[in-house]
């Protein structure tokens, strides 16, 4: 018989009470470290009292009215974003793979308002852009795609660094627009290195295509800049934000240029819920807390110090871990063994990490971890590690 939750989730068997920082409680009163963040989302951690107070303000005075009515909470976010970035507006969602939806259709509209036709989408393998229509056909990957067809058409995808290929599909005229995860998450870690972002940019501009970069799981911080593209000096055409922006209220969101964003005129796109007044009541403040130079100062001090702790780990235990990849505290630990055999030890161990794609461990913790934790999620690696030795032993 079905269960009454439709079971499209291999859940782990815990279930969590409450948290505070990188800290969650199981209903029985059990403490696990959490290097997973729910999914890079808990960029402040569980309960940070800042959000839990302008969550309860803005909920006590209005949760919705519809984007029907100005919405000040919004617009006040969106003058965040678009000083902060490359992007002269923002349209807001509920979720990453709404961004995708949005991101394709935009960069589909600006050919068409320009009597071009120019549709067809280029991807990378291991990519991730959601699970929606325009989000798996995006991504491509099999594990995604298989039995949903007829996939939304238009969509060619490319081996990872591909650039000759790139340049070779660029030359079509035909294609709207390039998607990239500047750092790939779901796939496993991988960031796309700074002077392939740069030649990605210079071939785009030569075929005159847009970009589009995911920065739904590498963007708010979390490489220790407010986005990731921003180490490589390049801008896309339009940016897919989501995750940590709400810091576990769930928000996402588009930026554009004004050029890319010019055909979504009033009536082309929408959204009942997106960007609506608690959303985005939150998302201002963790935009405010995640942009101050001063907190992305301490999310690199941080990560420099969870890398080198993490590389003396992978050389104590060279059966268990090939290495350490990432940026900033976006952190994957390439296992030799079976990632999911160590993820087991690590819940054994009471810490969270979550599962990627190319066998790696995913290190993703709330930006604002303590030092005294990354001491402590350590030494529960090293626990963890060493039961995996001694399974094999
Ligand atoms: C998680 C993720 C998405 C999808 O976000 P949802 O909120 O789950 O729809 C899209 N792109 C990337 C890079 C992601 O990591």
């Amino acid at each position: 018989m079905i269960p009454s939750l439709l079971p499209t989730y291999n859940r782990v068997d815990l279930a969590f009470e409450r948290g505070q920082g990188s800290w969650l409680v199981t209903d029985g009163g059990e403490r696990y470290l959490d290097l997973g963040a729910g999914i890079a989302v808990n960029a402040l951690g569980h309960a940070h009292p800042a959000l839990v107070e302008v969550l309860a303000e803005q909920g006590a005075k209005l949760w919705h009215v519809s984007n029907l009515y100005k919405i000040p909470q919004q617009q006040a976010l969106a003058d965040q974003l678009v000083d902060l970035t490359f992007a002269d507006t923002v349209f807001f969602t509920n979720s990453g793979t709404e961004a995708c939806e949005l991101a394709v259709k935009m960069a589909r509209k600006y050919w068409s308002d320009k009597g071009e036709e120019r549709a067809r989408i280029i991807g990378f393998d291991g990519s991730f852009h959601g699970r929606s229509s325009a989000g798996i056909a995006a991504a491509g990957g099999e594990k995604l795609t298989a039995g949903f067809g007829p996939l939304l058409p238009g969509f060619t995808h490319l081996p990872f660094g591909d650039l000759d290929g790139l340049t070779n599909e660029l030359a079509e005229g035909d294609v709207a627009a390039v998607i990239i995860e500047p750092v790939q998450g779901e796939g496993g870690i991988r960031p796309v290195p700074d002077d392939e972002l740069k030649a990605i940019r210079a071939a785009c501009d030569d075929a005159g295509a847009l970009l589009i970069f995911d920065e739904v799981q590498c963007g708010m911080g979390r490489t220790g800049k407010l986005f990731a593209h921003e180490f490589s000096g390049v801008t896309p055409d339009i940016m897919m934000v989501a995750k940590g922006i709400g810091g576990g209220f769930p928000l996402g969101a588009v930026l554009a240029t004004e050029d890319a964003a010019s055909g979504m005129v009033a009536g082309t796109h929408g959204s009942t819920y997106g960007g609506n007044p608690l959303a985005c009541a939150v998302g201002s403040k963790v935009t405010e807390i995640v942009a101050d130079p001063a907190f992305l100062a301490e999310v690199s001090r941080k990560a420099g110090l969870f890398r080198q702790k993490l590389e003396g780990l992978v050389a104590e235990h060279p059966d268990v871990f090939e290495g350490v990849r990432g940026s900033g505290l976006m952190l994957g630990l390439k296992c030799k063994a079976t990632n999911m055999d160590v993820l087991a030890k690590c819940y054994d161990a009471n810490l969270l990490c979550v599962p990627a794609g190319d066998n790696v461990l995913r290190i993703l913790p709330a930006l604002t971890i303590e030092d005294e934790d990354i001491s402590e999620a350590l030494t529960r690696l090293e626990t963890a590690a060493k039961a995996v030795e001694g399974q094999s032993a």
